[in-house]
């Protein structure tokens, strides 16, 4: 690994000048993907700034209208254990247990969480691979590769890379804030539009910019958030990245669905919202499995599948109509 200086600091708008000057400073949280993306020779920062003692960005607060304010500095487990979180988003608590180890959900925060890069083994092979994300320009080894975990929505010639943050699905299913200070002041970025589709920039995750830095996430209170649930498909059962997820989050009165919000990982650059579905399933009877299957349908009638992927097609239309039923059960 080659060598860097690590500082600490207490004091935001410092921290956000000196990374908007430097463009070899990198934020450190827990540095648990930072320090596995150096290793494994996929960025190379000089300096290393820990951001761990900045004031206030470490708690979870009340938001006036029943809604959270997750710190960005909040550990994963911490969160995932709020009582606040369990009883009023049962959604976040489930995809943050469902996330890493537990070792790493001590150390990993949310900020980082959401930040974290792409899984696609092309971008941290440390034999360097053609990879757009890692080294625009030089091509994608996944496009007509090993493309079984990839994207089968939204993605381009350049990036079939998937965004693999559990919460972050949650947080867009829930219609989530990102809070943002940068040079200019504080900012909100409406969760679904924090992470980028690949386009012709992949090496661009997010609408982040120099300086900037994630102060917190801000969930609103929603009628559907008690009655929520994430659903994870991956190859083994813990310590394992999703093929496929969903996070569901229902109204219903009497077994009938009043409004549903869904959103996926595993299938996409960013969590992916199943607006059309959204749509359809309104009016639909919980144990009405064929309606149920033909509302979600509408959500996939625009999925591209790769050669190695289309699998992930039915899998997902299956788990989405499990994670409903899940979330609709709940009281
Ligand atoms: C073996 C393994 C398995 C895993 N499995 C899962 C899984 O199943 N699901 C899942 O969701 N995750 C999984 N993860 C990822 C893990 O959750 C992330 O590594 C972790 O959440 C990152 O948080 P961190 O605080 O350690 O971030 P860091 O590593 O410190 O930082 C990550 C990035 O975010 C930037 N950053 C950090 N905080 C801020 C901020 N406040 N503002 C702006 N930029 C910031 C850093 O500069 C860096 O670029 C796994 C990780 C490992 C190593
Ligand atoms: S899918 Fe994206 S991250 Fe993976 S090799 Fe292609 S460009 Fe790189």
């Amino acid at each position: 690994m080659h060598p860097f200086t690590l500082t600490r600091t207490g004091d935001a708008e410092e921290a956000i000048e000196a990374h908007a000057r430097d463009d070899r400073l990198a934020y450190i949280a827990g540095g648990t993907d930072l320090l596995g993306l150096m290793k494994d020779r996929v960025t190379f920062p000089e300096r290393l700034l820990d951001i761990n003692g900045l004031p206030g960005t470490a708690s979870i607060e009340e938001l006036g209208d029943g809604g959270l304010r997750i710190g960005a500095l909040c550990r994963m487990s911490d969160v995932a254990a709020d009582p606040r979180v369990r009883e009023r988003f049962p959604v976040i608590t489930e995809a943050l247990l469902l996330s890493a180890s537990g070792q790493l959900r001590n150390m990993a925060s949310i900020g980082g969480n959401i930040m974290q890069r792409t899984r696609c083994a092309y971008f941290r092979d440390d034999d360097g691979p053609p990879c757009n994300k890692r080294q625009p320009g030089s091509g994608c080894s996944a496009l007509h590769g090993s493309n079984r975990n990839h994207a089968i929505f939204g993605w381009s010639e350049d990036c079939v890379a998937t965004h693999p943050s559990d919460v972050a699905v949650a947080f867009a299913a829930l219609d989530a804030d990102v809070i943002v200070r940068g040079r200019g002041g504080e900012r909100v970025i409406p969760f679904t539009g924090f992470h980028r589709l690949p386009d012709s920039m992949p090496e661009r995750d997010t609408m982040l910019e120099r300086g900037d830095l994630i102060v917190a996430v801000e969930v609103p209170a929603r009628a559907e958030g008690r009655a929520s649930h994430y659903l994870k498909v991956r190859d083994r059962q813990s310590y394992e990245f999703a093929l496929v997820s969903v996070a569901a989050a229902v109204a219903a009165d009497r077994g009938r669905l009043r409004s549903v919000r869904l959103a996926m990982g595993g299938v996409a650059h960013k969590p992916w919202r199943l607006t059309a579905a959204e749509t359809a399933l309104r009016g639909a009877a919980l144990d009405d499995d064929g309606a149920l299957r033909s509302a979600i349908a509408t959500s996939f009638a625009d999925a591209r599948p790769l050669a190695r992927n289309a699998f992930k097609i039915e899998l997902a239309q299956r788990a989405v109509l499990r994670a409903i039923q899940t979330a609709g059960e709940r009281p």
